[in-house]
C-alpha cells in the first residue's frame, strides 16, 4: 500500500534523511519514534508530498508520489494527515471545516459532503459542536474535529504527526482513544508518536529513526523486547 524505497533528502548539505526504505501494508499500523530533529516529521511528510526529496521512490496505492504529474491535491485526499497543531481553518465553523475539503477536491456536492462530515463527527462524539469555530473547542475536541475530517475525505491511509504532543495530559486518551478505534477497524496507520503505550497496545510495526536513517524497522513485540541497536535502547531507557 505504501512503499518508501531508499528515500533521501537533503537541506543544501545537511543530509535530514538517508536512505529510508520501508513498507506499510493494507491494515498496518506503523508507529515511527526516535530523538529530535531525527527525521520522523520529514519522512511522514514526503509520503504525502508535502515533502520533496532528492532520491528514491516513495509508491502509495500504486501512485509514485514524486514522479511528474502526480496530483498531490488529490493523493494528499486519499493520505490523510493530522498534525500536532491541529491545522484547522480558524475562521470556518466546524461544520464548514468538515466539508471543505469534500467539495474542493473530491467535488462532492455540499449535501452529500456535510452529510459524510456529520457522520464522521458523530463517530468522533462531538456532533453537538457543529456550529462552533475552532477557538471555541479544547484542544483534544480539536484534534477529533481534524481526524474526523480527514475521515470524511475516505482515505485509504492516515498519517499522524504527533497528534497529542501538543494537548494537555487529561485530552491526550481522547484522541488515542479515537485512533485506537480507526486501527482496529483495519485502517492503515504511519504515527510519528512518543505514546509508547499506544504504539504496544496498538501498532503492529515500529520504525525507529536516529539521524535520518531507519535504524529498525521491525514487529512490535521485536522492538520492545529487544531492540537491536544501541540507540533504539537507550532511547526507550529514557522514554519508558
Ligand atoms: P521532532 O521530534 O523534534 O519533531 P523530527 O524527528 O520530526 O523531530 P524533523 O522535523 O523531520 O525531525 O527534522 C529533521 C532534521 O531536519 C532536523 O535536524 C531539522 O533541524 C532539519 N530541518 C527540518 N526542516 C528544515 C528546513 N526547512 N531547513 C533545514 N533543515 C531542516
Ligand atoms: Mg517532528
Amino acid at each position: 500500500m505504501i512503499e518508501l524505497r531508499n528515500v533521501s533528502k537533503w537541506y543544501d548539505k545537511f543530509q535530514v534523511l538517508a536512505d529510508c526504505s520501508t513498507q506499510v501494508a493494507r491494515g498496518d499500523v506503523m508507529v515511527i519514534c526516535g530523538p529530535s530533529g531525527s527525521g520522523k516529521s520529514t519522512l511522514i511528510k514526503t509520503v504525502n508530498g508535502l515533502e520533496p526529496f532528492q532520491q528514491g521512490e516513495i509508491i502509495v496505492d500504486g501512485t509514485s508520489v514524486g514522479a511528474a504529474g502526480t496530483d498531490l491535491p488529490r493523493l494528499r485526499a486519499r493520505i490523510g494527515m493530522v498534525f500536532q497543531n491541529f491545522e484547522l481553518f480558524p475562521h470556518l465553523s466546524v461544520r464548514a471545516n468538515l466539508v471543505l475539503g469534500q467539495v474542493k477536491v473530491l467535488g462532492r456536492g455540499r449535501e452529500e459532503a456535510e452529510a459524510r462530515g456529520l457522520h464522521f463527527l458523530e463517530r468522533v462524539g462531538l456532533l453537538a459542536q457543529q456550529d462552533k469555530h475552532p477557538h471555541q473547542l479544547s484542544g483534544g475536541q480539536q484534534q477529533r474535529v481534524a481526524i474526523a475530517r480527514a475521515l470524511a475525505m475516505d482515505p485509504v491511509a492516515l498519517l499522524f504527526d504527533e497528534p497529542t504532543s501538543a494537548l494537555d495530559p487529561e485530552m491526550i486518551n481522547e484522541v488515542l482513544d479515537v485512533m485506537v478505534d480507526l486501527a482496529r477497524e483495519g485502517m492503515t496507520m504511519m504515527v510519528v508518536t512518543h505514546e509508547m503505550g499506544f504504539a504496544r497496545k496498538v501498532a503492529n510495526r515500529v520504525v525507529f529513526m536516529d539521524q535520518g536513517r531507519i535504524v529498525e524497522d521491525c514487529a512490535t513485540e521485536a522492538f520492545f523486547g529487544a531492540p537491536r541497536s544501541a540507540r533504539a535502547r537507550e532511547f526507550l531507557a529514557r522514554i519508558i
